[in-house]
């Protein structure tokens, strides 16, 4: 059993967090005052970042701006990366068949945004990288697009993938 530094009350030891250098290796304060002072100091902080934001609304987005253009490059490089990505020899090669596919969307769009064109492998991922050639295109509902992101492809879409890249080469 150990008291309470805060509240006072004593509790039995599970109540308490680990503290390793900490009396009988716990903290001094209950994990319940823990938990409110940690309620207490988000709430706290969140008020006090959305007031700090609305009155220095201006210098903010001065700062972001000023952060983006002391960082230009990065994303300079970025922008490069991906437009030589999508702007590669193969892709050229294919730039009408993949132009009929942006084509065939917007048809489909007419009415709502509700489709976009999608690569089924991305073309900048940390694993593989997908090629901006009409077999790595998929017309997709934007919505399904959010629920790819947690979905593999098969071993099977891959390898269909890769080995038409292969082919046409
Ligand atoms: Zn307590």
């Amino acid at each position: 059993m150990r008291k309470c530094t805060k509240c006072k009350k004593i509790k039995d030891l599970d109540s308490f967090h680990l503290k390793v250098d900490g009396k009988l290796g716990k903290k001094s304060h209950c994990k319940a005052c823990v938990k409110a002072y940690d309620k207490k100091r988000s709430v706290k902080k969140s008020l006090y970042d959305s007031k700090r934001y609305i009155e220095n609304k201006d210098s903010i987005k001065k700062q972001n701006k000023n952060y983006y253009e002391n960082n230009k490059e990065k994303y300079r490089n970025y922008e490069v990366q991906r437009s030589r990505l999508l702007d590669s020899k193969i892709s050229r090669m294919y730039k009408k068949d993949n132009e009929m596919i942006y084509k065939k969307c917007r048809e489909l769009n007419i009415e709502n945004e509700e489709y976009h064109v999608d690569h089924i492998i991305p073309i900048k991922n940390e694993i593989i990288c997908g090629l901006h050639v009409p077999w790595n295109l998929q017309i997709i509902k934007k919505e399904d697009n959010l629920k790819k992101s947690n979905k593999l492809l098969t071993e099977e879409e891959l390898e269909g993938i890769l080995n038409h890249g292969q082919a046409e080469k």
